[in-house]
């Protein structure tokens, strides 16, 4: 389904959340909501996200942590491929010390669906380009900034899950009509 289709889909959630008090919760990638969670130490807090979707329950979750990785912690990326592939077991998710960190990933991306699943999810929104929670661009396994075309694991586990997932770019592309 187109993205923006899914944004007025969401625009609409939002009224029927208001006018209805239908019951509606988005999963939230926690770093965009403002929380340290990032590998630095740090957030990637989009504050044009929240006032779009202030009338709406958010469910911040991060992967990474879920998964166990402490912050802050060494970034990592996906190697030999992406998301799915993690999950299909032919690709690995790296440390920038190279330490195999798939296990942690392959964790966290469960307990974040397991979280979806339970409270009922009408949407996820996603940090893009992050090895977990990236949804069209994730970055190649070579730490050298190279983007590629792909999902992260979680992102991908969801998406295999029947979940909508979208992602901070998609805000930017509907030409600030959320912003
Ligand atoms: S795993 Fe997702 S929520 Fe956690 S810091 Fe990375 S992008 Fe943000």
């Amino acid at each position: 389904m187109n993205k923006v289709i899914i944004l007025l889909s969401l625009k609409r959630l939002s009224l029927l959340n208001l006018c209805l008090g239908v019951d509606i919760i988005i999963l939230v990638s926690a770093c965009l909501l403002g929380i340290n969670c990032k590998y630095d130490g740090s957030n990637n807090w989009r504050p044009h996200l929240l006032k779009t979707l202030e009338k709406i329950p958010l469910l911040p979750v991060c992967p990474e942590k879920l998964g166990g990785l402490p912050i802050p912690r060494c970034p990592c990326e996906i190697a030999g491929g992406q998301g799915s592939d993690v999950i299909e077991g032919i690709a690995k998710v790296i440390n920038k010390e190279g330490k195999d960190v798939t296990g942690n990933f392959l964790l966290g991306a469960e307990r974040s669906l397991k979280l979806a699943k339970k409270h009922h999810v009408s949407a996820v929104l996603l940090k893009n380009r992050s090895p977990s929670c990236g949804s069209d661009y994730i970055y190649d396994g070579s730490f050298k900034s190279c983007l590629m075309p792909g999902a992260g694991v979680t992102a991908a586990l969801l998406k295999a899950n029947g979940i909508m997932v979208f992602n901070e770019d998609d805000f930017q592309r509907t030409g600030g009509m959320y912003l």
